[in-house]
C-alpha cells in the first residue's frame, strides 16, 4: 500500500528525534513543517533571549533532520511570505505538496491543542495525533493515578516514579533507605563558596543571524538579548549537562535553596530549557545523575534531590496541567486582583532580593526556583496581585517558560490561585527566611529585623496583612493554624502596625511610588 506524503509539524518544544510523530513518518518522502509564526511570538511578552534560543534550537534542529534524510520546509519569522501562523504554515505547505495526512505529536499547551482540534476542518486533510512519549508519565496514566484522590500530593506520585522507572531502587526499596534526602538539603548560602558556572556557548552564524532577527524584529520586547550563551543543539545541551554533573551536582541539594547576590546560578543545572525544548531527554539525564552516585562522584541527597526535580515535579506539575485544564490558568482562588506593578519589568526598587531577582531575570531570561517561589512569586502572593498578569509575566521572562510548566507552579504553586488543588497551603514568607536562604538583606534599604514603619522589610508586614485579609479562606487550614494563633496573640497595637505599614505600603505602589 502506497501513502500520499505526510506533512509532519515540529513546534519549538518538540526538537528531539524520537518524537512520536517522526517515528511515524518516513524521511525522504513525508515532509517537517518548522515555522517562526508571529502568532507564538505575539502571545506573551517573550524575553528576547528565549525567543533567540527558541528560533536557533529549531534552525538548527531543521539542519540536523535534513542531515538524517529529512525534507524539512523551515519559514522564518521575517520570510515575507510568512502567514503568521502555524495553521497557515501548514496550509501553505499542504497545498504545495498535495499532502494526504498530518502526522502531529500532542503539543505541551492546550491551547495548541485546541488548534489542532481544527486543523481537519481548516486544512481537510486527516490528523494522527501522537501521545508526547517524551514524559514517563502519560496524560492517561497521571488521570488513572489523580482519579479519586482529593487533593494530589506530588511524593506519592513521585515514589511512583521511582518504582517505575527504576531510578535509585535498590530492589523495591528506595536506594539508601529513605525515598527522599531533603532533611540533609537546603543550606543557607555561603559567600565564599566555589561557584561553578553553566556551559556558555560562543554564537555561531546560525545564531547570529537569529540574533540580528530577534533585534530587529521584537527588540521591543524584554529583557537582554547579549551576551546569548544558552545551548542550540542537542550536542551543545549534552555539553552543558557534562558541565553540571562534573561540577555542580554533588552540591546541588546542599545550596538547593540559597540565593546569594551576583551569583545567579549558584549549583542549579540551568537545564530546564534544554530539557523543555527537547534538547535534552529527561530520562537520560535522571540516569546520567544516578551514574554519578554510583560512581561515587556525588552524593545520595544531591543527586536523589535532582532526580526528583524531574521525575517528581517536573512530570508531576505536567500532570497537573492536563488535568485541571481547561480553565486552570483563569483560577483566582484568593481573589486577588491588583495590577503588576511595573518594578516586576524594570527592577527598580528598593527591596534588594526583588531588584537582584528581577535584574537577573533580565539580563539571563533564568531565575532559580527559589527566587521564582520565594522573592518574586512570595511576593505577588502577599500584595494580592492580579494571578492572570502574574502568570503572563513568568510565562513571559523566563527561557524555559511553557504554558503546562509554567502555570501549575504559578498558579498552584506560588499563588495558591488553584485553592490547594496540590498545594497544602501558600508558601507564604517573612523576611527571615529570605535573609535565613540569602544574603540580600545585608545590603537592602529596609531591615529585616524591623516589622512595621518605614523602615520595615516590607515582607515582614505585608505576610502578616496577607494572613489577616484572607483569614476567611485560609484560617481553617490546620498546617497554618499556628501561624494564625500566633497572629491570634498578637498585641492588637502591634497587629495594627502590620495593617497599617501594609495599607501605606501598597498604597504607594499602586501610586507607582518607588518602594
Ligand atoms: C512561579 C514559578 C514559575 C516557574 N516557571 C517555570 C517554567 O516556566 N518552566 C520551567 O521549566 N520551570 C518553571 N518553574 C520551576 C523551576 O523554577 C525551574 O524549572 C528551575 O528554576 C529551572 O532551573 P534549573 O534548570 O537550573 O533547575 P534545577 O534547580 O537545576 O532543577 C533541575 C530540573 O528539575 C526540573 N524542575 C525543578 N523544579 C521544578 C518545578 N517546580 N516544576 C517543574 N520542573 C521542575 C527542571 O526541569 C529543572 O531543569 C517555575 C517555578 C516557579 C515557582
Ligand atoms: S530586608 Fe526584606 S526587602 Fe530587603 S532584601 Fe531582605 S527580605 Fe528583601
Amino acid at each position: 500500500m502506497t501513502f500520499s506524503c505526510a506533512i509532519i509539524p515540529v513546534f519549538a518544544d518538540q526538537l528531539s528525534d524520537r518524537l512520536a510523530s517522526l517515528a511515524a513518518g518516513v524521511p525522504g518522502r513525508d515532509l517537517v513543517v518548522m515555522a517562526e509564526v508571529a502568532e507564538e511570538v505575539g502571545y506573551a511578552d517573550h524575553h528576547q533571549k528565549k525567543l533567540a534560543f527558541l528560533f536557533s534550537a529549531m534552525r538548527h534542529f531543521a539542519e540536523r533532520l535534513r542531515a538524517q534524510g529529512w525534507r524539512v520546509r523551515y519559514t522564518t519569522l521575517d520570510d515575507p511570505a510568512n502567514t503568521g501562523s502555524l495553521t497557515g504554515e501548514l496550509a501553505r505547505a499542504a497545498q504545495a505538496e498535495a499532502a494526504g495526512r498530518v502526522l502531529v505529536t500532542e503539543p505541551g499547551e492546550y491551547r495548541v491543542a485546541a488548534m489542532i482540534d481544527r486543523w481537519p476542518e481548516h486544512l481537510g486533510l486527516p490528523v494522527e495525533r501522537f501521545a508526547d512519549d517524551r514524559f514517563v508519565c502519560s496524560v492517561a496514566d497521571f488521570a488513572r493515578w489523580a482519579e479519586g484522590r482529593k487533593t494530589l500530593r506530588m511524593e506519592y506520585f513521585y515514589r511512583d516514579m521511582r518504582r517505575r522507572t527504576g531510578l535509585l531502587m535498590a530492589g523495591d526499596a528506595p536506594e539508601g533507605g529513605r525515598w527522599n534526602y531533603d532533611a540533609d538539603n537546603r543550606k543557607p548560602a555561603e559567600a565564599d563558596l566555589f561557584m561553578p558556572a553553566p556551559h556558555r556557548v560562543e554564537p555561531d552564524a546560525i545564531t547570529q543571524d537569529v540574533l540580528a532577527m530577534v533585534e530587529a524584529r521584537c527588540g521591543d520586547h524584554f529583557g537582554r538579548l547579549r551576551p546569548f550563551w544558552f545551548a542550540v543543539t542537542h550536542d551543545q545541551a549534552e555539553a552543558a549537562l557534562d558541565q553540571f554533573i562534573a561540577a555542580a551536582l554533588p552540591r546541588f541539594g546542599d545550596y538547593q535553596d540559597a540565593m546569594l547576590r551576583g551569583e545567579r546560578f549558584l549549583y542549579h543545572s540551568v537545564l530546564s530549557a534544554y530539557l523543555n525544548a527537547g534538547l535534552l531527554d529527561p530520562l537520560a539525564v535522571c540516569r546520567r545523575a544516578e551514574a554519578a552516585y554510583y560512581d561515587g562522584h556525588a552524593p545520595l541527597n544531591a543527586v536523589e534531590g535532582f532526580i526528583r526535580q524531574i521525575i517528581g515535579w517536573r512530570e508531576f506539575i505536567r500532570g497537573v496541567y492536563w488535568h485541571h485544564m481547561p480553565g486552570y490558568t483563569a483560577l483566582n482562588h484568593l481573589g486577588a486582583a491588583r495590577a503588576l506593578p511595573g518594578l516586576y519589568w524594570t527592577g527598580d526598587t528598593h527591596m534588594a532580593c526583588l531588584a537582584e531577582a528581577i535584574a537577573q531575570t533580565r539580563d539571563e531570561a533564568y531565575a532559580h526556583h527559589i527566587q521564582r517561589l520565594m522573592v518574586t512569586g512570595n511576593f505577588a502572593l502577599l500584595a494580592g496581585l492580579d494571578p492572570a498578569a502574574v502568570h503572563r509575566w513568568y510565562l513571559a521572562v523566563y527561557v524555559d517558560a511553557f504554558e503546562w510548566v509554567e502555570a501549575p507552579n504559578t498558579l498552584g504553586m506560588s499563588l495558591y490561585a488553584d485553592g490547594g488543588r496540590f498545594a497544602s497551603k501558600p508558601y507564604a514568607a517573612g523576611g527571615n527566611y529570605i535573609n535565613k536562604m540569602s544574603d540580600y538583606c545585608r545590603d537592602c534599604r529596609y531591615k529585616v529585623s524591623k516589622k512595621s514603619g518605614p523602615d520595615a522589610c516590607p515582607f515582614n508586614y505585608l505576610y502578616w496583612d496577607f494572613l489577616d485579609r484572607n483569614a476567611e479562606t485560609l484560617g481553617a487550614n490546620p498546617r497554618l493554624g499556628p501561624v494564625y494563633r500566633t497572629w491570634g496573640r498578637m498585641a492588637d497595637d502591634k497587629r495594627q502596625a502590620a495593617r497599617d505599614s501594609a495599607a501605606r505600603f501598597l498604597a504607594r505602589l499602586d501610586a507607582g511610588e518607588r518602594v
